[in-house]
């Protein structure tokens, strides 16, 4: 089975996907730490972001893969690599490259076949529009921004984080390809003022309730 969840920074995606991995039994495929790696590569090499071919390059050069504690690069777990400011402001610009989805998205199909929870923007419309089960988690910015400054602790400074939202908000939707939206046929769950438990609730009850 496979249940695919969208939408954008900090709707409450991460948590929700792998509390369903857990209670469905199934892989979870977390589909932004995989641009999050190639764009951790690209800024090791030095490789220029606009420069399409040669982020292409990075993430087909790039063995990805997942253990319980996150996304692998070449075998190495590099979780904390890939969550820094540095990548969160470099990854949208990586993302948009059509070369670089073209890299991706096979990678993520394979890590799925055996079924899983996959959660990133485009899950729903375009890595797997035939999903058993899609979802567009949504929240106000300034809801998501207040929960990731909450995840990242002392320190994490709000308006930053809200402008960071903003601006992704702004490059995942207006981008060409595959670009953040709701899909036809997708179900839409606003989870301002929910807690992560009521999200999950609400998920698996529609899972086990469909026909
Ligand atoms: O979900 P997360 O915030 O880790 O995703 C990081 C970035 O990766 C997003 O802002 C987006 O630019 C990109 N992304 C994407 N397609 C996906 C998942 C993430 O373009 N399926």
């Amino acid at each position: 089975m496979i249940v695919a969840i969208d939408g954008p920074a900090g709707a409450g995606k991460s948590t929700v996907a792998r509390r369903c991995a857990e209670a469905l039994g199934l892989a979870l495929l977390d589909t932004g730490a995989m641009y999050r790696a190639v764009t951790w590569g690209a800024l090791t090499q030095g490789v220029d972001l606009q420069d399409e071919a040669a982020c292409a390059g990075v993430a087909a050069e790039l063995e990805l893969d997942f253990d319980e504690d996150g996304v692998l690069i070449d075998g190495v777990s590099r979780e904390a690599e890939i969550r820094s400011r540095e990548v969160d402001r470099a990854v949208s610009i990586v993302a948009a490259h059509s070369a670089v989805r073209r890299a991706i998205v096979p990678c993520q199909r394979k890590i799925a076949s055996a079924g899983a929870v996959a959660e990133g923007r485009d899950t729903t419309t375009v890595v797997f529009p035939q999903a058993d089960h899609r979802f567009f988690l949504s929240a106000s910015a300034e809801e998501r921004a207040r929960r990731r400054a909450a995840q990242r602790g002392a320190g994490a400074g709000y308006e930053e984080i809200l402008a960071d939202i903003q601006r992704r908000d702004r490059l995942d939707s207006t981008r060409a390809d595959s670009p953040l939206t709701l899909g036809e046929g997708v179900i839409e769950l606003s989870t301002d003022g929910l807690s992560a438990d009521e999200v999950v609730e609400a998920l698996l009850q529609l899972i086990r309730s469909a026909p």
